[in-house]
C-alpha cells in the first residue's frame, strides 16, 4: 500500500531536521537550518495547492546531499527514487570550484525537470527573502547585489511553470534591490 502523504512528509521533516541539526543559516540571525527548509516546503506546497507531496518532500530534503553526509542511496531507500532524483538534480558538484558551480547553475537550470525547477525557484526565493531580512553580516552591498543578480539568472531558466513562485521570487528580488546600501 502507498504510504500516506502525511506520514511521508513527517518522516522527511524529521530526517531533514536531524541531518541539518548542527547547522545554522549564514544570516545575522543565524536561524536554525530547518527554517530555510520549512520555508521552501511551504512555498512549494502553496504553489501546488498541496497536491504534490513528492515535490514538498524534495524541498525539505533539497540541501541534504550538498550540505550533509546523506547519500543518494540513503534518500532513495528512505523516500524513493523519484525524490532522490529531484534532490540530486538540485545538488552542485562540490568537486568543482565555486565560480564554475555558479556558472553551471545558470547554464543547466533550463534543462532540469519540472520539479527540480520548482525547487530551485523556491530555494532562491527563500534565500533572497533571507538576504533582505537577515543578510550575512560580512556581505557588502555589492556582494548582496552580485548574489541577487546571480539568483535572477538561475531563476530565468526556471520560469513559465508556476506564477506564484515567480511572484514570490520577484517580490524578494525587489526587496533585496531596495535594501539600504544596495
Ligand atoms: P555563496 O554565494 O555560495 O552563499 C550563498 C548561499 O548560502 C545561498 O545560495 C544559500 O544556499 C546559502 N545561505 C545560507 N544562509 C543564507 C542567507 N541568510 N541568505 C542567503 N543565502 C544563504 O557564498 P560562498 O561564501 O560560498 O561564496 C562563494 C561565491 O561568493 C564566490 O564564488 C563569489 O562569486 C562570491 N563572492 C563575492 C564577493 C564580493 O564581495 N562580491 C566576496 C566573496 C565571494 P543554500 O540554500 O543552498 O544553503
Ligand atoms: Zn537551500
Amino acid at each position: 500500500m502507498k504510504e500516506s502523504p502525511v506520514l511521508l512528509l513527517a518522516r522527511a521533516l524529521d530526517f531533514a531536521a536531524r541531518k541539518h541539526m548542527h547547522q545554522r543559516r549564514k544570516g545575522e540571525l543565524a536561524e536554525p537550518y530547518i527554517n530555510h527548509l520549512s520555508d521552501v516546503a511551504r512555498l512549494l506546497a502553496t504553489a501546488t495547492d498541496g497536491k504534490d507531496a513528492t515535490l514538498v518532500v524534495a524541498g525539505l530534503l533539497h540541501d541534504t546531499l550538498e550540505d550533509t553526509e546523506t547519500t543518494f542511496d540513503e534518500l532513495a531507500t528512505e523516500f524513493g527514487r523519484e525524490v532522490a532524483d529531484v534532490v540530486a538534480e538540485v545538488t552542485d558538484d562540490k568537486s568543482l570550484p565555486k565560480a564554475e558551480r555558479k556558472r553551471r547553475q545558470v547554464a543547466e537550470a533550463p534543462k532540469k525537470s519540472r520539479r527540480a525547477k520548482l525547487v530551485k525557484l523556491a530555494d532562491k526565493a527563500s534565500n533572497l527573502h533571507s538576504l533582505a531580512h537577515s543578510p550575512p553580516k560580512d556581505w557588502s552591498p555589492s556582494r548582496r547585489r552580485e548574489y541577487l543578480e546571480w539568483a535572477k539568472a538561475v531563476v530565468a531558466g526556471c520560469r513559465g511553470l508556476n506564477a506564484y513562485l515567480e511572484e514570490e521570487f520577484d517580490r524578494a528580488f525587489t526587496r533585496g534591490i531596495e535594501m539600504k546600501g544596495s
